[in-house]
Order: C-alpha cells, then sequence, then structure tokens
C-alpha cells in the first residue's frame, strides 16, 4: 500500500504536459489548454486537449479523460501503484509504504485475485486440449465449419479451447497445478459428486469460449457441445436426452450474468473508433465476425440484454446496433432489450438480416458472413433503422392483415404502448405519424380487414395518447384567477423536483450556465450572481454544488474567491459521475470533463455575461412553458369539442391576463 501523502506528491509535482507530450509529440499550447492528436483513438485532426493548470486531460473524439496518473495508466497499461510508482521515480519523489493492518477489504481482494487465476489456469489447460487431447479435432471441426482456422487471431483472442470428455480430465490437471477444488468449485467448473467425496468437470467434450472482463481477465466459460464421440456414445448408451447447446458458468463472486457482455474486452478499442457495437445473440455470431476483421461486437451471454450492460458499453460508445438472429426468439429478446436502452439513454438501432435467394431469412450474422461475406454483415448494420420505428414496423407489416383478430389486436395495443410509453412529445408525435402511414399502406392492399383495422388504430392511438405517460409528479389543479393573482407565486415555493429537464433549449441554456462556472469557479462566491443560480435545479445544481465543496477541501487552493481554480478534479468528477449513476460513461460526467479540460471562456467578464443572458432566457422560456403546460393539462382532459373550445378560450383569456401584468 502506497501512503496517501506519496500519492499528492505525485499528483501535484508532476506536470501533466511534460509527462503526455513524450507520448504525444504533436501536442501544442494553443490559448489556455494543450492541444494534440488523441494516443487513444485514430484521428487526423487534434481534439485531444490538455489543461496544464487542472491537471487534467480530455479528448473531445474517444471521451478518455483524467488525470496524469489515469493517463499512465490508460496509456502504458499500468495499475494505479505501478503508475505512482512511475511518476514517483520519475519525479524524484521517495514512495513511503503504509503497512496498516489488513483490511477486510484485502481479503476479498486477495480472495478474488485467487478465482481469476483458477479461471487463468483452466483457460490455458483448455486452449492446450484443443492442440493436445485426441479428441480435440472435434472442436477444430466445429471452428472449421464456421470457417475458423485455429491459426486465427480470433482463436487467441477468446481463448478458444478443448474441454475433454471423461469426468475428471480437469479436477486431475488443477489438482497437479496446486489449485484448491473449493476454489475451481466456487467458479462453478467442478461439481462435487452427490453420492460420496470428490469433483469432477462440469463441462466434457464441449468446444470452450472464455469469458472475460473489460480489463481481460477470465470470469467464466461458455461451453458448447460438439458432435458425440462414436464409442463413448456406446458405452453411455441411448438413456441420455442429447445435451444442451450451451453451458455457461453459474454466478460467482467473480461472475454476474447481467453485468457481463461477451467481447467486450477483444472489441473495447474498435467500439471506441467506431462510436458503436453490434449486439449479437451468440458467442460464435462474436467470434466469427471478429475473425473476419469486424471487432466492435459483443453479446450479452443468454440473458435479457440488461440496463447494467448498457451502461457497461456506454462507458465505450453512444450507440448500439442490435443483430439479433432472425427467428421469433431474437425477435423477442430484440423488443425486450427497449427498456434497458432507454432507461440509461444508449442510442439503439436494429438492423434486420436479409432473405437468402429462396426467400428465407439468413439465421444468423455468423452464417449471413459465412454465406455472403462480411460485407453483407456491414450493409445490414449501415441499414439499420431506429429502434421504435423498426418496432412498429414489425407490428405493422404486411403479416398484419393474415393474422386473426385477437393477434390483430394485440399488435395494434402494442403500437398503442410504444407510443404512448415515449416521453418526448416530438419523437411521440413523428412515431404517430409513421404508425398512422404504415396502417394506412396496410389499407391500401385493400385486404378486407383493412379499414378497420385502421380505425381501430386511430381510436387506439388516440386513447394512448390521452393517457399520457405517467409524470413524476401529479399536476397541480389549475388555480382560478382569485384577487387578482394567478396562483404562479405559490406554486413557485414549492420544492422543485430534481429531475433532467426534457426541454432541449432549457438544458442548453442551463448547460451554458454550469459550464461558465466550471470555467470560471469564482463565479459561485459572486453574490450577483446567486439568483441567476437559484434558477439551476437537478443535475446542474448537484454540480455546481459538488464544485463548491471541492473548492472548499483542503488542499484546494483556498476559497473560490480567489481565483485559483486548482483542485482535485478527478475526484471531483467522481463525484460528478455518480451523480446519475452513470460513472465515467454518464453525458454529465463527459460533458464536466470536457470543460475542466478545455474552458470555452476566454475571461471572467465572458463568463459572467454568459451566465447572466442565459439565465434571462431560461426566465422567459419558463414562463412560455407555463402557458403551454396549462393548455396541454387542458387539452388532456378535454374530451367533447364543445368543451374543448370553451377551454380553448379560457386559455387565451389566461395569456391574455399574463402578457397584461
Ligand atoms: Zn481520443
Amino acid at each position: 500500500m502506497i501512503s496517501p501523502e506519496t500519492i499528492l506528491l505525485v499528483r501535484e509535482r508532476t506536470d501533466i504536459v511534460a509527462v503526455i507530450q513524450e507520448s504525444v509529440p504533436t501536442l501544442k499550447r494553443k490559448g489556455r489548454v494543450f492541444v494534440g492528436l488523441c494516443p487513444f483513438h485514430k484521428e487526423r485532426t487534434p481534439s485531444f486537449q490538455v489543461n496544464q493548470e487542472r491537471g487534467f486531460f480530455h479528448c473531445f473524439g474517444c471521451k478518455e479523460s483524467g488525470s496524469v496518473l489515469d493517463f499512465v495508466m490508460k496509456h502504458d497499461g499500468l495499475t494505479f501503484p505501478e503508475a505512482v510508482r512511475l511518476l514517483a521515480e520519475r519525479g524524484g519523489i521517495e514512495v513511503v509504504e503504509d503497512t496498516g493492518p489488513r483490511t477486510d477489504a484485502d481479503r476479498l481482494k486477495k480472495q478474488r485475485d485467487d478465482l481469476f487465476a483458477v479461471n487463468h489456469v483452466a483457460a490455458t489447460f483448455f486452449e492446450e486440449q484443443l492442440r493436445a487431447h485426441p479428441h480435440g479435432h472435434y472442436a477444430v471441426d466445429e471452428l472449421a465449419h464456421r470457417g475458423i482456422a485455429p491459426d486465427n487471431d480470433a482463436v487467441g483472442a477468446f481463448r478458444i479451447g478443448y474441454a475433454p470428455s471423461g469426468w475428471d480430465g480437469l479436477a486431475t490437471y488443477l489438482r497437479a497445478q496446486g489449485v484448491s477444488a473449493s476454489a475451481a468449485e466456487q467458479v462453478g467448473l467442478l461439481v462435487p459428486r452427490s453420492g460420496g467425496s470428490g469433483h469432477y468437470d462440469r463441462f466434457r467434450h464441449r468446444l470452450m469460449f472464455a469469458v472475460m472482463d473489460v480489463q481481460g481477465r477470465v470470469v467464466a466459460f461458455s461451453g458448447r457441445a460438439l458432435a458425440p464421440v462414436p464409442e463413448e456414445r456406446e458405452r453411455e448408451g441411448a438413456k441420455h436426452d442429447p445435451p444442451p447447446k450451451y453451458i455457461n458458468s453459474p454466478e460467482s463472486p467473480i461472475y454476474s450474468k447481467g453485468q457481463s457482455l461477451f467481447g467486450l474486452h477483444q472489441g473495447r478499442q474498435a467500439i471506441r473508433q467506431t462510436e458503436r457495437a453490434i449486439l449479437v445473440e451468440g458467442n460464435f455470431d462474436v467470434v466469427a465476425l471478429h475473425a473476419r476483421g469486424m471487432q466492435n461486437v459483443v453479446a450479452p451471454l443468454g440473458t435479457a440484454f440488461t440496463a447494467d450492460q448498457a451502461k457497461l458499453l456506454l462507458r465505450f460508445a453512444p450507440y448500439a446496433v442490435f443483430l439479433f438472429d432472425a427467428d421469433a426468439a431474437g425477435q423477442k429478446a430484440v423488443r425486450a432489450s427497449r427498456d434497458a436502452c432507454r432507461k440509461t439513454g444508449l442510442v439503439a438501432r436494429v438492423g434486420t438480416l436479409p432473405r437468402d435467394e429462396n426467400g428465407v431469412f439468413y439465421k444468423d450474422p455468423d452464417e449471413l458472413a459465412r454465406a455472403r461475406g462480411i460485407g453483407a454483415v456491414e450493409e445490414c448494420v449501415a441499414r439499420a433503422r431506429g429502434m421504435l420505428e423498426h418496432l412498429l414496423e414489425q407490428a405493422l407489416d404486411e403479416t398484419f392483415a393474415a393474422a386473426d383478430a385477437y393477434e390483430r389486436a394485440a399488435r395494434l395495443e402494442h403500437v398503442g404502448r410504444l407510443l404512448a410509453e415515449e416521453d418526448d412529445p416530438l419523437v411521440r408525435s413523428i412515431a404517430k405519424t409513421h404508425a398512422d402511414y404504415l396502417a394506412s399502406r396496410l389499407d391500401v392492399v385493400r385486404v378486407a380487414p383493412g379499414r378497420e383495422a385502421f380505425r381501430a388504430l386511430e381510436q387506439n392511438v388516440r386513447t394512448a395518447l390521452r393517457a399520457a405517460p405517467p409524470r413524476p409528479e401529479p399536476r397541480p389543479e389549475p388555480r382560478a384567477p382569485a384577487d387578482g393573482r394567478d396562483g404562479r407565486e405559490e406554486r413557485a415555493r414549492e420544492p422543485r423536483e430534481p429531475r433532467e429537464p426534457r426541454d432541449p433549449v432549457a438544458s442548453r441554456l442551463k448547460a451554458a450556465m454550469v459550464g461558465a462556472v466550471l470555467d470560471f469557479p469564482e463565479l459561485l462566491a459572486d453574490p450577483a450572481m446567486d439568483s441567476h443560480l437559484a434558477l439551476l435545479d437537478g443535475h446542474a445544481a448537484q454540480t455546481l454544488a459538488a464544485l463548491g465543496r471541492a473548492l472548499r477541501a483542503p488542499g484546494a487552493g483556498g476559497r473560490a474567491a480567489t481565483g485559483n481554480s486548482r483542485f482535485d478534479a478527478p475526484e471531483f468528477l467522481s463525484e460528478i459521475g455518480a451523480l446519475d449513476g452513470g460513472g465515467a460513461g454518464s453525458r454529465l460526467h463527459a460533458f464536466v470533463a470536457s470543460r475542466l479540460a478545455a474552458p470555452e471562456m476566454e475571461s471572467l467578464e465572458q463568463a459572467r455575461q454568459v451566465l447572466e443572458e442565459s439565465a434571462a432566457r431560461l426566465r422567459k422560456l419558463e414562463l412560455e412553458r407555463e402557458t403551454v403546460e396549462t393548455s396541454r393539462y387542458i387539452r388532456e382532459r378535454a374530451s367533447a369539442w364543445e368543451e374543448e373550445v370553451e377551454l380553448a378560450r379560457e386559455v387565451a383569456e389566461r395569456h391574455r391576463r399574463r402578457l397584461d401584468r
């Protein structure tokens, strides 16, 4: 354990520009920052910036960011203590070790490291068996069937191997390597025998894929069934059912299914560079596409795509393209993935596999790549549609007319739900137009139930829209104007819910205000700015509160008012990442990180002006929005058109009164 004092000294004494310049010779001063070509992604025009004053770097292309320690860790692939030692040596700083008692955390870490080691030993064994075992050719044949030669880079990258038939090949090997059976049992490689003592191998006569975490440590295995060995089938007789196609490791202290993505470690650089991840269903799809040069591919490991997996992807790219199997199960899995994407903000598109010359859909991306080459898969990705459009088109495709009444009703209900769940009003209205268009196309076909369906759809959509998406807070009844007040002041005093504004203009204005303060934190201490800053809520307000705390922290160069904005930027950023639970991958984090590295305001005066103007526009906008919201509230509750006319008059009246005041 390196002492915290040493770490602090290394942070303070190391010149981030000097260190980075050694690996980024293009780094040149430009105004308040240094700019150069990013070492973490391929680029021709420099988008990599270093802020010397704050000891911080950020890339606008790939969003890598952090302190000088983060840079050395990422660039040289070092652990934190290794990076500290390297920079300490460079700066002639003595490394003081902390020799405190071992904590529970230390023990836990040791335990986990031991389990990683067990998996590593097992992966090595499986790799060897692929080459050496007399039955290893069954696995090699399966790979050849997929067009993957044993010397393809993908075989090594995914640590593909062979788990031998028999019951104790791995168990014997692990014992010889000094690995305890209980550790191997914990990661699910060995299973205790039910009667008596001892263990047997979980994976037998299978093609093995190692499942790795982002850092490349083996956390689990996935084993695919192979063609049976004839003499063994005779010995076992016909009493057994055919084995399941895939067996995966059970969950363990180092593996939980919904939080890992197969292929992320191998594909992370490509995902970063292409800014998108291709999601496929099967491990073989990942490996086969990777082997053919398409490396930004991952699979969700036999589970539905989870929000945790979406967050994991968002650390590398904002977009995902689903290329799931063409069968009903695959398409159901796409529908089930929508929630995870919506919850996390991962922008999802859906590709559809094409048909072959007989009009049959290619089963999966692997099959398509084998038949028509990787170019056909790339085309599929390029043609992918937005998730919502895809789902609408699927519900209202040409099979609609052929479906029976129950199925048609279910599909219409599904369309209504899709529209109602979309909470961006603009997107919802565009999607509704699209659904109307799709339905009208069904009508043009003039199949008997077409017109009926169209009418039903319209009815359905109208109901769905009236039911309005659930709001985080109940809307108060609009107050009738009493004694000359319109109730606005009262509402203004109610506590605001800290939630993200959906209005893009308001978001932009708030971001401009927060940005100005990040560039010149001394604005926080200026009492003239108080009333403007009070307009901020949600993450904007929380960000500035965190900034205030960071500036007051010991060692932060004193109070905000001194104008010296040197503080522990990485610490502050990790707090920002925690605000919306997105960590370093969140949009908020990226925004704050980029402003810390590259301030936009040239002077305090400019920052003050931007803050004031944005605040003024925000005030005006809120007033306008209130009027719109009142009228929408009324519209949503209107049933008959007479009522609507009456209410519209009232809205106009209210609006006029407000302007008069
Ligand atoms: Zn970059």
